[in-house]
Order: C-alpha cells, then sequence, then structure tokens
C-alpha cells in the first residue's frame, strides 16, 4: 500500500455515471509486471463509497427494471459494438496490468464479447412458459424478473473476460449491478463503464468500487444487495459464500483449480504436447483452466516428455506486447515468490526437476518473469499435486492404467476442468461420464464452455448451485414467479378444502 500518490495516475471509482476518486481513500500500487515497475495506484473504497454506489443503484433500479428486455437489449447491442471498436484497447490494458501477451489478451476479450452477443437475446432468453386453462378456467405461466441490486467481486487473471461473465446477463435480466474488481489490473473496469455509458446505459445501473477486502465486506454486509456473484480463490469464495447465505443473499462464488490432463498410450502425442505447452504454460499459467498436471498411463509418459522438451526450450518469454510472445511474466514480483516457493517444494518433496523455470532470465533483467518448468514423478503426497499453483509449472503423474487416471482426478479437492487425449471412443465416453469435474475436454485442453452454455467447476472449485453465464447464469440473475389467473365469472361457487389439483 503506498501513501504518496503525488505524481502517480490514479484510478478511481465509476459511481453514478462518472469516474470519483474517492477522497483521501487508502490505494494500492498497480504495477506494469513485465517491466516491474509502479504504472498507477488504484483507490481502495471505504464503506461510505460502497455505500454510496449502492444507492446510486438502488435509486436507478425501479426504472431499469421497468424498461421492456428489447430496449434493455438494445443497449447491449450498443455496448457490443463499442466492445468491438474498443478491442485492441481494452487487450493493451490487459497486457500492461496483468502480463499476459497481447494475442491471448485479444482473445480473452472475445472471450467475453460472446456473453454480451448471449445477453443480447434478453427478450428470448427471459420469454417464460405459459399452461393454457389447466382446469377451472385457470391458467398457469411464470416470470423471471430481476433481483434488484447485484455484486460482482472478480480476480485478477482475467480483468475482462470474467466481469463480462457477470455483467451483460445482470443487465440484460434488468438487475442494476456493482463490480469490484481486482486491485492488481483495475484499469479495464473504468473503459468499460464508459463504453456502457456510451450505450446509453442510464447512470447507476452500473457502477465500479475500487478496493480490497474492506470493500468486499461492504458489500456482502449491505442490506441493499440482493446478490453476489465471486470468482477468485477457494478461501476467498468460501468466505463470500458463508457470508452471503448467513445474510440471506443469492450467491455463486467460483473457486480454485487443479486441472489434470490424461495422456492415453493411444493418444497423437505431438498433437497431445500442443495442447499441454499451450494450456500449462499460456497465460504463464494463471488461468483457472490451465492444465498443471499431465497423468500419463501405461507408458507413455518418457515419450511425451520428448515431445515435451524441445517445445518448451522454444517458448518465447517477454514482454507480452511483442506479438510474437508465446508468455509474459507473472502478475506480482510477491506471486512470483509464491511459484518459486512451489518449485523449492516440489524438489524437497522429490520430484524429479527436469525444466527448471528459475534458471530463465529476460534479457534485460527486468519484470517479474519465470521461466517454464516441469516436473516428473509428482505423486499425490507432494504440495505441487495437492494446492493451486497458478504459475508456469507442470507435473508429470505415472499411472498404470486409465481407471487409475479417473480414481486420481477424482480424489483431488478441486473440480474445475480437466481433459482426456486419447483415440479410443470407449475411453473418451467412460471419461466424459465418469470424472467428477464440472468442465470436461475430449482432445481439447480448455474446455471453456461457450457463452450459450454455462461456466463452473464441482466440489471446492465452486460454492453455490449456479454455474456462471449461460441459461444457469440467466437463472441466477433473475426470480421465478409462478402466475395462476382465473377471472371472477369463471369462479365457482364456494370454498374448496383439498388441494387444488388440475381439472
Ligand atoms: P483472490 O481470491 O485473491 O481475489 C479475488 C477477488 O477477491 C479480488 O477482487 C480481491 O480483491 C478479493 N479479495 C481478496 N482477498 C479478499 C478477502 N480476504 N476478503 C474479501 N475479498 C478478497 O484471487 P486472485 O488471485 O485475484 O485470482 C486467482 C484465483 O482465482 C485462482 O485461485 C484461480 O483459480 C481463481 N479463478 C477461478 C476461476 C473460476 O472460474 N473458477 C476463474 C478465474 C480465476
Amino acid at each position: 500500500m503506498s501513501s504518496n500518490n503525488s505524481e502517480r495516475h490514479i484510478i478511481g471509482h465509476f459511481i453514478g455515471g462518472s469516474v470519483v476518486e474517492g477522497a483521501g481513500a487508502r490505494t494500492s500500487e498497480v504495477f506494469n509486471p513485465a517491466l516491474g515497475e509502479v504504472q498507477a495506484v488504484v483507490s481502495l473504497a471505504s464503506v461510505e463509497t460502497v455505500d454510496a454506489a449502492v444507492a446510486c443503484a438502488k435509486a436507478a433500479f425501479p426504472a431499469w427494471a421497468e424498461l421492456s428486455p428489447l430496449r434493455r437489449s438494445r443497449i447491449l447491442f450498443k455496448f457490443k459494438e463499442l466492445l468491438d471498436k474498443h478491442h485492441k484497447e481494452l487487450a493493451h490494458i490487459i497486457t500492461s496490468e496483468h502480463g499476459k501477451v497481447f494475442t491471448d489478451a485479444m482473445g480473452e476479450v472475445t472471450r467475453g464479447i460472446e456473453i454480451v452477443e448471449f445477453a443480447c437475446g434478453a427478450p428470448n432468453l427471459l420469454k417464460t412458459d405459459f399452461s393454457d386453462n389447466i382446469g377451472g378456467g385457470i391458467d398457469n405461466w411464470n416470470l423471471r424478473q430481476p433481483l434488484g441490486v447485484c455484486a460482482g467481486v472478480t480476480p485478477f487473471n482475467f480483468p475482462v473476460m470474467v466481469p463480462l461473465w457477470m455483467i451483460p446477463i445482470a443487465l440484460a435480466a434488468g438487475n442494476c449491478f456493482i463490480l469490484k474488481p481486482s486491485e492488481r489490473d483495475p484499469s479495464a473496469s473504468l473503459l468499460l463503464a464508459d463504453l456502457l455509458k456510451q450505450a446509453g446505459l442510464p447512470d447507476g445501473v452500473f457502477s465500479v468500487v475500487q478496493g480490497d477486502k474492506v470493500a468486499v465486506d461492504a458489500l456482502l454486509q449491505h442490506p441493499d444487495v440482493q446478490a453476489i456473484s465471486f470468482v477468485g480463490s477457494t478461501p476467498i469464495a468460501e468466505y463470500i459464500h458463508n457470508e452471503a447465505s448467513k445474510r440471506g443473499k443469492r450467491v455463486q462464488a467460483l473457486g480454485g483449480a487443479k486441472n489434470h490432463m490424461i495422456v492415453m498410450p493411444d493418444a497423437d502425442l505431438d498433437q497431445a504436447a500442443d495442447a499441454l505447452i499451450g494450456a500449462a504454460y499460456g497465460s504463464a499459467g494463471e488461468r483457472c483452466m490451465a492444465i498443471s498436471v499431465a497423468v500419463a498411463v501405461g507408458d507413455v509418459a518418457d515419450r511425451l516428455i520428448e515431445k515435451l522438451r524441445p517445445r518448451i526450450e522454444a517458448l518465447r518469454i517477454k514482454n507480452g506486447v511483442h506479438l510474437d510472445a508465446d508468455m509474459g511474466p507473472l502478475v506480482t514480483a510477491q506471486h512470483r515468490d509464491k511459484v518459486v516457493e512451489y518449485i523449492e517444494a516440489g524438489v524437497r518433496e522429490g520430484a524429479k526437476l527436469l525444466v527448471d523455470g528459475r534458471a530463465f532470465k529476460v534479457e534485460n533483467g527486468e519484470g517479474f518473469f519465470l521461466g517454464a518448468t516441469l516436473f516428473d514423478g509428482v505423486t499425490t503426497d507432494m504440495s505441487i499435486w495437492k494446492e493451486e499453483i497458478f504459475g508456469p509449472v507442470l507435473g508429470i503423474v505415472r499411472v498404470d492404467n486409465f481407471s487409475a487416471a479417473v480414481n486420481l482426478i477424482n480424489s483431488h479437492e478441486f473440480a474445475n476442468g480437466v481433459s482426456c487425449f486419447t483415440s479410443d471412443g470407449g475411453v473418451a465416453r467412460a471419461f466424459a461420464r465418469n470424472i467428477h469435474v464440472g468442465m470436461v475436454g475430449i482432445n481439447v485442453p480448455i474446455p471453456v464452455p461457450m457463452a450459450w452454455h454455462s461456466f463452473g467447476g464441482w466440489k471446492r472449485s465452486l460454492f453455490g448451485d449456479h454455474h456462471a453465464y449461460g441459461e444457469e447464469g440467466l437463472r441466477f440473475y433473475s426470480r421465478y414467479k409462478s402466475v395462476m389467473q382465473r377471472w371472477p365469472d369463471s369462479i365457482a361457487k364456494g370454498p374448496e378444502f383439498s388441494m387444488p389439483t388440475a381439472k
């Protein structure tokens, strides 16, 4: 935390349709991870700042909720056009604050835009069922109505995509939304707010409060916040879920991950190795869907390692602004140190270090870089198997057969994503049916569902009932109401004391 902000760019909040700094606020430093320099500071909201955002949202809610879904979706259409226009600008902001390479950042923005495209179908999505004449002149239909003021708390690793998992669907359903982005890469949120305003969104319907635990707790405790969506690490997800639930709020809290890829002996090993390199080291492993464990079945491990080594050596690790970069730095020096500690723990616990990323240095020595790391001989008692590392570290676990691979994965506390590379349809089918994981890839390394499906893990990778976006997202952001109607001239004479049934 910093107190000397006199010459630094201050990243503020977006409340009531304009950017506010939050006078006298606490701040936190925002780095350019490729240069290792502080490039700005972000205001950290006080309880009063959160209260102001909630008050604006509450005031804006009745008119926004009353607007027809078609008119809401027209604003989202304009927002989508503006996102297309500012696609590169958003990607540059991501690269400069997160560190992921520009091409990857462009992909992140695309995946976010796809959710906006989905939400543009609000009139159709909010269409509901109608049962004509269930008996006695009565019809039964249902409505999906907005919840009110909703809040989203998002992680550093997708500063555009994850907020866009929430914002367009919450707004399409008629809610007001307050985003609390990660304090490590907060700038993209303000551009999103500006584009929503340019698209015609009324002031107060969308707000951004920058901040840390103080802001999150204020949102959790505020009686006018009806629902919280969280994406981040498992301990915080569990905390958010507990705190929101005990206050009667609707909550979905997506947590951490440890994603495995089974490599069967019959897999195309060039394809599997290419997939592993991208899925393990893309975005420097800072993806909740990154593959961090390869489960090598039978005799495949040595052949797989032969394929992986040259690919790791060929990785272009550099500042992500270069268009030929494959992998950039980690988000902060502190996070890099944590990943290095995991590498040390792996060595100490007896895993075989085949490629040591600690030896990697960028030419000018700047930034929070760490090279790609590969372990063999990882076992289930090691911390590098049990815990989420969230860095460019891939471990190989050797197992005898397919069912041992499935049992190993099913024994993990995390269950976000998983993949299996095989050329056997029977194995693929058994894998999809028997694996206890929320998102499954068959010869696909990172099976992030499309916008009209839904995203989420099982076990300690998701707390709550609903997955994110798609139909599950729409359900989360709307309240189901069943209506029965009958008109006076069709009402039967006299009271009825038995349970009403269809006649
Ligand atoms: P994090 O849990 O540290 O932070 C997430 C958010 O919570 C941030 O906005 C942060 O400001 C806030 N926060 C941090 N500490 C808090 C506290 N004590 N009380 C209340 N709020 C707090 O996560 P991160 O480091 O930003 O992101 C990486 C993590 O997110 C990884 O574990 C990754 O697996 C997970 N993630 C999961 C998914 C998913 O869909 N399951 C997607 C992306 C990231």
